[in-house]
């Protein structure tokens, strides 16, 4: 039996792991933790019975523990019940399926805790890498990435302990705007953005997948996560979303990993690794397929890719300024405040104005998110 915990179960994500919850049987939920939709955790806790569950507001809690009453469930709330979740005793793992860098002090608390990490939450690592993946060695805890580029490289990694990695080829759907030009892109509405080719996802990263700012975060990502230069790390963009990523070693040899489009497999490789399990769904007709195409990137049209990698280059609490003006920039965008193209314009004009610190801590990192937040509000 697996035992677990999940940080964002009403998300994508989140609902996918529990998805495979029900399909495998084999895996106990412990512990929940959501935002605002009580709704769906109500019926979460009902088919899965955790013995916790923390939403965001303590209002929210007060109504789901009316909800609940009839069930021995406890109900927290806050930061604190986030944590409370993320180190709960009985489970060995944590899945960070939580949009933001509010997933940052949860994850290290369960780091602390000798959970181990099946990471969907991007941003702890774009904001934190040189924190979390220095705790996670000390702790013996390993970091096992839900990103389906990341488990394609993870996976391609497999067998070659030792063997030195020549480069990562980082794929990319180019997202719905693929091929079109600023000027075409300042006239895309939200309905547009949110009209993704191949993944579904969140709205917020479906949207960084239009800006291809989620590249940019996933270089971040895909930097500490495979300790590699980020000279090294080459993104292609591969418009069928079939191959999911590349590992190109020292002789020239090539490994990637193929797939349909389907979240649940690299959410079930990180849940059971090393096993494989079987899985249901669609899967891979190179026959219907016919051909597999490859672009490279156009960093002039979608700048958040290039600011992501001068973030990424500079360090220091730059790739924090740079993901919190886009968490508010994309949240601005969905409520209509802004066009499509000031997303990346918000993020570069914090990247100039917000104060550099070479290595902050947590503390510093989260008070960088506040101090952009301010600054964008006191500008937009
Ligand atoms: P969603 O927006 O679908 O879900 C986010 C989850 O986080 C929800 O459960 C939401 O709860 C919860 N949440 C948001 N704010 C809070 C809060 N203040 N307190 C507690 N819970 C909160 O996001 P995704 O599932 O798409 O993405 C989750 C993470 O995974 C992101 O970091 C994303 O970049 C990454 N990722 C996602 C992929 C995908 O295919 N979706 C692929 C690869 C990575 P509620 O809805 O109840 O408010």
């Amino acid at each position: 039996m697996k035992n677990i915990a999940i940080l964002g179960s009403t998300g994508s994500i989140g609902t996918q792991t529990l998805a495979i919850v029900r399909e495998q049987k084999d895996i106990k939920v412990w512990a929940l933790a959501a935002g605002k939709n009580i709704d769906l955790l109500e019926r979460q806790i009902r088919e899965f019975a955790p013995v916790l569950a923390a939403v965001w507001e303590e209002e929210d809690a007060k109504k789901l523990r009316t909800k609940v009453s009839d069930l021995s469930v406890r109900i927290v709330s806050g930061m604190d019940g986030m944590i409370e979740v993320a180190v709960f005793p009985q489970a060995e793992m944590l899945v960070t399926a939580i949009v933001g860098m509010i997933g940052l002090r949860p994850t290290v608390a369960a780091i602390r805790a000798k959970k181990q990490i099946a990471l969907a939450n991007k941003e702890t690592l774009v904001t934190a890498g040189h924190l979390i993946m220095p705790l996670a060695k000390e702790y013996g805890v390993s970091i096992l990435p839900v990103d389906s580029e990341h488990s394609a490289i993870f996976q391609s990694l497999n067998g070659e302990v030792g063997n030195r990695i020549h480069k990562i080829l980082l794929t990319a759907s180019g997202g719905p705007f693929r091929g079109k030009t600023k000027a075409q892109l300042a006239k895309m509405q939200v309905e547009d953005a949110l009209k993704h080719p191949n993944w579904s996802m969140g709205k917020k990263i479906t949207i960084d997948s239009a800006t291809m700012v989620n590249k940019g975060l996933e270089v971040m990502e895909a930097k500490w996560l495979f300790g590699t230069q980020l000279s090294d790390i080459q993104v292609v963009v591969q418009p069928q979303s079939v191959i999911h990523s590349m590992v190109e070693y020292e002789d020239g040899s090539i490994i990637a990993q193929l797939g349909t489009p389907d979240m649940r497999l690299p959410i079930q490789y990180a849940l059971y690794y090393p096993k494989r399990m079987p899985l249901s769904g669609q899967r891979l007709d190179f026959y219907k397929l016919g051909c597999l195409t490859f672009e490279q990137p156009d960093l002039e049209t979608f700048d958040g890719l290039k600011l992501a990698y001068e973030a990424a280059r500079r360090g220091g609490n730059l790739p924090a300024v740079f993901n919190a003006a886009n968490e508010r920039a994309v949240a601005k965008f969905l409520s209509r405040s802004i066009s499509f193209l000031e997303i990346t314009q918000i993020i570069h004009e914090c990247m100039l104005h917000c104060a550099y610190i070479e290595q902050p801590d947590l503390t510093q990192i989260l008070e960088t998110e506040h101090v952009v937040y301010e600054w964008i509000e006191s500008r937009w």
